[in-house]
């Protein structure tokens, strides 16, 4: 009845511009009041489907759009639901009526707040309990563990009372378990999302696949959960129907197979994400056919119905937990800006809590995030979608293209400007492809003569802009930024005359691929803008670059100095609850560098709480240090880590990994170790060293063959669990100390020392210390797993900074000595294991 859900004079209002726009389809927007009815509506649009946009823009949360179908049959249409999802994930509700007002289809109702429910610790608790529910699905594999219900409170604390809260948990607490029960009770009983943000891949795999399957076999009520995947991760049906129709071709020769096989596929899948695919296909395959920001045109595109990615973000407002990388997290909330994370717009529908997991992760994701950079690589890269030369048969691309319409399309004034811009656009293309390459040489010839290195890493200081040099450095990055303006100008006239056509809608594909190029180049000129001009103190400017062969890789970059200020202010102000759990957060037992570093110093809301391992790290582990090495950066350094090292090698017969902090040092070491080893009868040992094969299979091989050891750095430090005997002995070669010489090091230092702060103790301590503890933290991963850390690296003993380091990893049982006796010692931890 239509009574039930307008006003009388809402309903009366509505019939009279229906009736004034002769029957035609006419869009309002209206309020709800009390008793749940629309009122104070008003005309948003008459007859223009078009207009969707902009009443999305326009329609608040807790609004009802409404639109009547003329024909008097209320049934949604596919892009009524397609369009009434986008508003349901801004909470906005969707009603179809008649033209007479006297019949009513709800497709969805509007978002209308409730009274907040608070999650019951103790009911939260019993779900972890050794009699409680997960146990019973478990059996005999359920472990329980105070330390995990000591989290669950804390979580369950800060979703009732809104805290900020950073949880230290160390390994084995079984934290995920901890933090998604009082996620999903949340979630349930307020009907409200919470985002599970993560660093990695396979920590996102782990929740999906097998934490969350497991708690929904456990609750009693259902709730659904969902990836979110970026956009790039599908299939655009439109950017694959032009490829399909050889519309704009710049596929390799060598690639036409691939993109034969994707297009095949794209014909069966059912959710067209990357994932789906049965192979890898290459990245320029799949860069030609993904679905992209830069050139969706959105509800305009005509497949915006069945597209596979706002399919898919349709599916994701239904969900109750979503689990999303920080990377997506961060645009999501960069692209909502102050307006929150629990608000309309944005690549993730709103969500009121989040929880972080692998949370030492976040500044450094929020610092890469929030990073530009050029190389003339992304300039070629975007310039061959409109002239591409590999192919064998001539030129491909939209260029092509558009010198075919330029002879083909009928409407003369559309040929005209087909014939025009097409000339226009190569002349473009030639002198962007021109000025980059000189330019990116140059930047590179330059920075190679002042530091006297092949690789190149150089911050943009006063030093450098006053040098001579630079001025012919810049030149040449306006010129290049000037041509690319012009691309860009040619581009908007292009798609002005194509769009105000009334033949727009048979050249959206087009029009879609040159917008993105357009964005695209808009973003590389505001790179170029900021690098160059003045004023912006919030980033640190620096550039890179090698030489390989005869090929220069150079990029300029801009990184921020402090990301502190963008989190406080976009997500922890706008976000009700935010919990940050890792192994390792806390520097000497407490919180306050993660703190500073991520912008929680001076909130009111913020909770800590640290939680230790169930495991016996006074007997499962050993922390070695022979106090006779030579410090780090003596000439003999090496030789002695590389025999010390096959000594101890030899000793736990391989099973080792051997982190380093740099990949010269990294090098030099594996060779003249794997050279003793062999001289000395352990040949049977593999040596495997970072690069030499993808991370996942270089890990698989060293947790699979046994006796083998593993040379790494970077990553590597942290997200390695080899449980096990295959890993019985982490070796640290060095302290994990950030190079000062980094250039966005360099500038934080600086940037510390003018505000009169220590930047050692305040930064590249409390960092190394953190790192040690990541790499500290591979060795035991179970309570079954023992083994020894070795330390060579004198300082940890020899300085007074060492002790923070030491006891970071306290629990452990610890001996420095001679080598001898050192080596002694491990001898014994292993002889008295092979007993036991
Ligand atoms: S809506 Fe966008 S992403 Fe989806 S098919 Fe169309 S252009 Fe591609």
């Amino acid at each position: 009845m239509i009574e039930d859900y307008f006003t009388p004079e809402a309903a009366e209002f509505i019939r009279e511009a229906i009736t004034e726009a002769h029957g035609n389809e006419v869009f309002f927007v209206g309020k709800i009041n009390d008793s749940s009815l629309v009122y104070d509506v008003r005309v948003f649009a008459r007859g223009n489907r078009h207009a969707v946009p902009a009443i999305l823009d326009a329609a608040k949360t807790g609004n009802v759009v409404v639109h009547n179908h003329p024909s008097g049959n209320l049934e949604p249409s596919p892009q009524d639901v397609a369009v009434a999802s986008a508003f349901g994930n801004k909470g906005v509700g969707f009603y179809i009526v008649d033209s007479r007002v006297e019949n009513v289809y709800v497709v969805i109702e509007p978002f209308v707040p409730g009274e907040t429910v608070r999650v019951d610790n103790e009911s939260a608790r019993e779900y972890l309990l050794p009699a409680g529910p997960v146990a019973r699905v478990l059996g005999e594999k359920y472990e329980y563990r105070d330390e995990q219900l000591e989290v669950l409170s804390n979580v369950t604390d800060a979703f009732n009372d809104e805290y900020l809260s950073m949880i230290e948990a160390g390994t084995g607490t079984g934290k995920t378990l901890s933090y998604l029960v009082p996620s999903i009770l949340w979630s349930i009983n307020n009907d409200e999302r919470v985002l599970i943000s993560t660093n990695t891949i396979n920590l996102q795999e782990q929740l999906i696949n097998k934490d969350l399957p497991l708690l929904r076999d456990v609750f009693p009520k259902k709730f659904d959960y969902a990836l979110v995947k970026g956009m790039r991760n599908y299939f655009c049906l439109l950017r694959g129907e032009a490829v399909g129709q050889d519309l704009f071709d710049f596929i390799d020769d060598g690639e036409r197979g691939s993109m034969k096989d994707v297009l095949e596929w794209a014909k069966t899948t059912t959710d067209g994400s990357l994932s789906d695919l049965a192979f890898t296909p290459p990245d320029d395959v799949w860069d030609r056919v993904s679905a992209e920001s830069e050139s969706c045109p959105g509800m305009k595109c005509p497949h915006y119905s069945s597209c596979f990615f706002f399919k898919s973000r349709r599916e994701l407002s239904r969900a109750s937990v979503l689990v999303a990388n920080h990377h997506m997290l961060f645009s999501d909330i960069a692209i909502k800006g102050t307006a929150g994370p629990d608000s309309d717009f944005g690549i993730i529908p709103r969500y009121a809590k989040v929880v972080f997991d692998e949370a030492h992760n976040i500044a450094e994701a929020a610092t890469s995030h929030f990073s530009l950079k050029l190389s003339k690589h992304g300039i070629m890269k975007t310039l061959s979608r409109l002239r591409s030369r590999k192919s064998k048969g001539g030129d491909k691309g939209i260029l092509s293209y558009i010198s075919h319409l330029a002879q083909r399309e009928k409407d003369s004034a559309l040929r005209e400007v087909f014939e025009r811009s097409g000339g226009a656009l190569a002349a473009a293309v030639e002198r962007i492809e021109a000025v980059s390459e000189e330019v990116f040489n140059s930047l590179y010839g330059f920075g190679a003569e002042i530091s006297g290195e092949a690789a190149i890493s150089i911050r943009l200081t006063e030093e450098i802009v006053r040098n001579e040099k630079w001025t012919g450095v810049e030149e040449r990055f306006g010129a290049l930024e000037k041509s690319l303006f012009s691309l860009e100008n040619e581009i908007g006239h292009l798609l002005g005359v194509v769009e105000s056509s009334p033949h727009a809608d048979s050249h959206i594909k087009l029009t879609a691929e040159l917008g993105g190029i357009a964005k695209r180049s808009l973003a590389f000129r505001e790179v170029i803008g900021r690098f160059f001009g003045e004023g912006d103190e919030s980033h640190i400017r620096w550039f890179e670059g090698n030489r390989r062969r005869a090929a220069i890789f150079c990029s300029i970059n801009l990184s921020p100095l402090d990301v502190s200020k963008e989190l406080s202010e976009k997500l922890y102000s706008k976000t009700k609850t935010v919990v940050m759990t890792s192994a390792s957060l806390a520097v000497d037992r407490n919180f306050d560098f993660q703190k500073k570093n991520i912008g929680l110093s001076d909130d009111e809301r913020f909770r800590g709480l640290i939680v230790d391992s169930p495991f016996d790290f006074r007997t499962q582990s050993l922390l070695l240090v022979p106090a006779d090495m030579p410090e780090p950066g003596r000439d003999d350094y090496e030789d002695s880590l590389s025999r010390i090292l096959s000594d101890s090698i030899s000793i736990t017969n391989g099973n080792a990994l051997v982190l380093f902090t740099s990949y010269s040092s990294l090098n030099r070491v594996y060779e003249k170790t794997g050279k003793i080893l062999e001289e000395s009868g352990f040949a049977h040992i593999s040596l495997f060293k970072q690069g030499e094969m993808p991370r996942g299979l270089l890990l698989e091989k060293f947790k699979t063959l046994g006796n083998s050891v593993l040379f790494a750095t970077d990553s590597f430090w942290e997200g390695v669990d080899v449980p096990g005997d295959s890993l019985s002995m982490v070796v640290i070669c060095r302290l994990p100390f950030k190079v000062p010489t980094d250039p966005v090091t360099e500038a934080k230092i600086e940037y510390m020392e003018k505000q009169d702060i220590d930047s050692f103790r305040e930064y590249i301590l409390p960092h190394a210390v953190l790192r040690f503890k990541q790499g500290f933290g591979r060795l035991i991963r179970t309570k079954t797993d023992r083994g020894v850390v070795l330390v060579l690296d004198r300082r940890i003993v020899s300085k007074y900074y060492g002790k923070f380091f030491i006891n970071s990893v306290s629990g452990s049982a610890f001996f420095c000595g001679k080598t001898e006796e050192v080596l002694g010692r491990m001898r014994d931890f292993f002889f008295r294991t092979e007993k036991h």
